[in-house]
């Protein structure tokens, strides 16, 4: 058996590694957490950070170093499908507002607290090979930038090193649910286009786009069209992007009026889930499962991977449940809670038409401030669409619609 020094081992140290990382070190676990970036370090991915992920933030102490960067809240979303636009409140009493903190920002806070809890943190290492012995994985082997290459040691090495995932194409785990890239994606940010709070959406044929503040008084703008577009439009990503926001004139005006102040970052990302378990490794975030970022639920979802798997390797290290059920337990709360929430983003990223039923339940809701409301949490992952688009909800939307119609 290899000599263990630690007891973990993560890969990646951004929003599933670090928290996971911390989170181990917390309870008093050896950990070492390892990335090839340098913090602060950008990444390509837009950030609005729902409020199940501000909740984490809180609930981990961090919240107040994350306010206290003057990144501004975000207390309402609306999606604009044309016709009319819903407009809600996406939290709930105990965490009221969203945040859009650069990754830039957001990820050295969860990399520095990784490291106040105790984790030893490798900026600037590259892993290269992950170590398997008699079929368990017991290290990584790697390097800092032009140094000799180490193998660590450890009793689990955790892959939070995102959908390219290192320790996946290592270990080969099952992958189910799988669907392939189903939108491009391409942002940028804008001075001089005020949010005022809001994340706004637009839905229209073949297109979404969306809005939110973020610090330095930014806003990022997205926008994407099926991947089916993707060679078509790859060689003027400005005019295809721009000529979106014709289909909202007011919201085309506002961006007139703004300055671009980045430049333009896009890509198109496939749909899965992989078992995050096997013997002597786990992977979180990204790595397990992976999604079109159309509900922007990677990094809230990367976060509760981190508390679900530190909570198993905790009963695990401590003797107190064999690994494989308590991962079981991990992978299966995993997947109930993120199944319905993945197959409607799925079905978002399609960027067709909502079905007529959908498109009639929508037109309920408009003015409805309870529906309005339900419907912006769903899209923050606070409700499950499960539970929203459960007959009895449908029902109560329609017959409040109905009602004050005939009013
Ligand atoms: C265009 C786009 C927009 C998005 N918008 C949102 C959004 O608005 N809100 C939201 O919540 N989510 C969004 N997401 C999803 C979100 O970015 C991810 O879910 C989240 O970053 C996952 O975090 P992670 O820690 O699992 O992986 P990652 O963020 O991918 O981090 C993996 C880390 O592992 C490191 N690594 C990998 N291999 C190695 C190696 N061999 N050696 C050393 N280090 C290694 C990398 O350097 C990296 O730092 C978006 C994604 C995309 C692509």
């Amino acid at each position: 058996m290899a000599d263990n020094r630690y007891d973990a081992i993560v890969l990646g140290a951004r929003c599933a590694g670090s928290p996971t990382a911390m989170l181990l070190a917390r309870k008093g676990y050896k950990v070492l957490v390892v990335d090839r970036a340098r913090f602060p370090s950008d990444t390509v991915s837009t950030h609005l950070l729902h409020p199940p992920g501000v909740a984490a933030l809180r609930r981990w102490g961090l919240l107040e170093r994350l306010t206290a960067t003057d990144c501004p809240s975000i207390d309402t979303y609306s999606f604009d499908f044309g016709p009319f636009t819903i407009s809600g409140s996406p939290g709930t009493g105990d965490t009221p507002v969203a945040y859009g903190p650069r990754r830039t920002v957001l990820d050295k806070l969860l990399v520095d607290a990784a490291s106040a809890a105790g984790a030893e943190v490798r900026e600037g290492f590259t892993v290269k090979d992950v170590v398997i012995e008699d079929g368990r994985v017991t290290g990584v082997r790697g390097h800092s930038n032009g140094g000799r290459t180490v193998t660590e040691h450890a009793q689990v090495v955790i892959g939070a090193d995102g959908r390219h995932s290192h320790v996946a194409r290592a270990v080969q785990p099952e992958q189910y649910h799988d669907k392939p890239q189903l939108l491009c994606g391409y942002y940028t940010y804008w001075s001089g286009l005020p949010m005022e709070g809001r994340f706004e959406n637009y839905i229209r044929p073949d297109r979404a786009f969306a809005a939110w503040p973020t610090h330095h008084d930014l806003t990022l703008v997205i926008g994407g069209w099926p991947f089916a577009e993707f060679e078509a439009n790859k060689g003027d990503i400005e005019g295809n992007y721009l000529k979106m926001f014709d289909l909202a004139p007011p919201f085309a005006e506002r961006v007139h009026a703004a300055k671009r102040e980045g430049r333009f970052v896009g890509t198109a990302v496939p749909n899965f889930f992989r078992k995050p378990y096997g013997p002597g490794w786990a992977l979180v975030g990204d790595a397990g499962y992976n999604k079109d970022f159309i509900t922007a639920q990677g990094m809230h979802d990367a976060f509760r991977d981190a508390e679900l798997c530190a909570t198993a390797l905790d009963q695990t290290f401590s003797d107190r449940s064999p690994f494989d059920a308590a991962m079981e337990r991990y992978q299966s709360t995993r997947d109930e809670h993120v199944l319905s929430m993945y197959e409607f983003t799925t079905q978002l990223a399609t960027l067709e038409p909502p079905p007529p039923e959908l498109q009639q339940l929508l037109a309920a809701m408009h003015g409805n401030q309870d529906a309005m409301d339900g419907f912006a949490r769903v899209i923050a992952g606070v409700i499950s669409p499960v539970e929203f688009f459960s007959e009895q909800n449908i029902g109560r939307i329609t017959s409040q619609a109905r009602a004050t119609t005939h009013a």
